[in-house]
C-alpha cells in the first residue's frame, strides 16, 4: 500500500509540475502575442509570474529545464535590426515578423544562425 501511495504522490507532483510548466509557457505565449521585447524572463515575465502566483497559489519559477531543452532545438535564429533588437528562435525556417512589430519597431528580422547542415548545399 505504501508503494501505491508513493506512486500517487509522484503522479500528483508530476501533474503539479506540468501545470506550472504550462502556466510558465502561457506567460511566454502571452508575451509573444503582445509582442513585448523581453521574451525571456525579464520584467514583463516577472510581473505576470508574481500576479499568477499570488492569485492562484501556484509556484511558477523562471526555471524550466524542459523549455531549455525545447529552446535548444530551435536552431533558426533571427535578430531584429531595428531599435528593439529582438532575437527570435524557431524550429522551422520561417522568418518572423508581424504588422504590430513593424509598426512599433520598424525593423526587419535578419537571419543570424541556422543549422550547419543547411549550409552544406551552398
Ligand atoms: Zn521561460
Ligand atoms: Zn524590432
Amino acid at each position: 500500500m505504501h508503494f501505491l501511495y508513493m506512486k500517487a504522490e509522484q503522479v500528483t507532483l508530476g501533474l503539479f509540475l506540468t501545470l506550472q510548466t504550462l502556466l510558465h509557457e502561457m506567460i511566454h505565449y502571452y508575451q509573444r502575442l503582445r509582442g513585448t521585447s523581453d521574451i525571456d524572463h525579464g520584467a514583463t515575465f516577472h510581473f505576470h509570474m508574481e500576479r499568477i502566483n499570488r492569485e492562484s497559489g501556484a509556484n511558477i519559477t523562471v526555471y524550466h529545464d524542459f523549455d531549455q531543452e525545447y529552446e535548444s532545438l530551435k536552431r533558426h535564429w533571427w535578430k531584429c535590426n531595428g531599435p528593439c533588437a529582438q532575437v527570435v528562435r524557431r524550429l522551422a525556417d520561417r522568418t518572423p515578423g508581424s504588422k504590430a512589430h513593424k509598426r512599433k519597431c520598424g525593423g526587419d528580422f535578419i537571419k543570424v544562425q541556422e543549422p550547419k547542415r543547411m549550409r552544406t548545399g551552398l
